[in-house]
């Protein structure tokens, strides 16, 4: 599903510039459980979002579901973000202004969804991670590991087709990510592609490979059995 073949990342800062990844092969299949680890600096985050088509590589060629996303203009790049890719990120970037079920909904805005259409689906996609009885709570009235299942649910409620999350748990105790980490347990069971990015170990044990990145290189990409989440 997902190909990645000899891809650099280079940032720019006036004169100077940064390999921030260097020459990545990486395949990841349909229904894989991938933790990224490695330390700060490593580029984790430079390879999700480029996972995300957030952003482009310098260079080397990125294949998602058949189709190279180094060719795609802008527009066609933010139409496969919207349909292929559902992002959840550490601080949850929700909108603070609107209710739950608007904020899950959002996404389908660009799909030119009937407005009961979306709220259905979003309702749908609350239910799935619990959250059924907060729909028109705002943000600020839930807990964060009830603002991280929303975010979840805004992620998934475009079916898509790749889970990517970056650092998910960094802002939640340990209690809480584990609630957080068993969720993504159960949507893997279903089917769901998860690639998360972490630090920790307890939360990379969740997943069936873990890949480490140091100085942009894949250090090493190694399967496990994974340990099932403690509640
Ligand atoms: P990690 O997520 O593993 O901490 P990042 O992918 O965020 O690593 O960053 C990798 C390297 O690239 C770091 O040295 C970082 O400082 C640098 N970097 C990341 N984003 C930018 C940017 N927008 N401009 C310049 N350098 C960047
Ligand atoms: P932090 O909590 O440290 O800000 P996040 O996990 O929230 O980290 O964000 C990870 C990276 O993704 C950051 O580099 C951030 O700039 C970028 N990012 C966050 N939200 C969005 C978004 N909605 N669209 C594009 N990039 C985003």
């Amino acid at each position: 599903m997902i190909v990645l073949s000899s891809i650099s990342k280079r940032y720019r800062m006036g004169e100077e510039s940064f390999n921030a990844l260097a020459g990545v092969d990486l395949h990841i299949a349909r229904n894989e459980y991938v933790a990224l680890t490695g330390p700060s600096g490593s580029g984790k985050s430079t390879l999700m979002n480029l996972l995300g088509c957030l952003d482009s590589p310098s260079s080397g060629s990125y294949v998602l579901n058949g189709r190279d996303i180094a060719s795609l203009n802008d527009n066609e790049l933010a139409q496969i973000r919207n349909r292929e890719i559902g992002f959840v990120f550490q601080s949850f970037h929700l909108l603070p202004r609107l209710s739950v079920l608007s904020n899950v909904a959002q996404p389908l805005v660009y799909r030119g969804l009937p407005p009961k259409e979306r709220e259905r689906l979003a309702s749908e996609a609350l239910g799935r991670v619990g959250l059924a009885s907060k729909l028109k709570h705002l943000p600020n009235q839930l807990s964060g590991g009830q603002r991280q299942r929303v975010a979840v649910a805004r992620a998934l409620v475009g079916q898509p087709s790749i889970l990517l999350a970056d650092e998910p748990t960094g802002n939640l105790d340990s209690r809480t990510s584990e609630e957080i980490m068993a969720l993504f347990d159960a949507l893997h069971a279903e089917g769901q592609t998860v690639i998360l990015v972490t630090h920790e170990a307890d939360i990379a044990a969740h997943a069936h490979r873990v890949i480490r990145l140091v100085d942009g290189r894949i250090e090493s990409d190694l399967r496990q059995s994974p340990r099932e989440a403690a509640c």
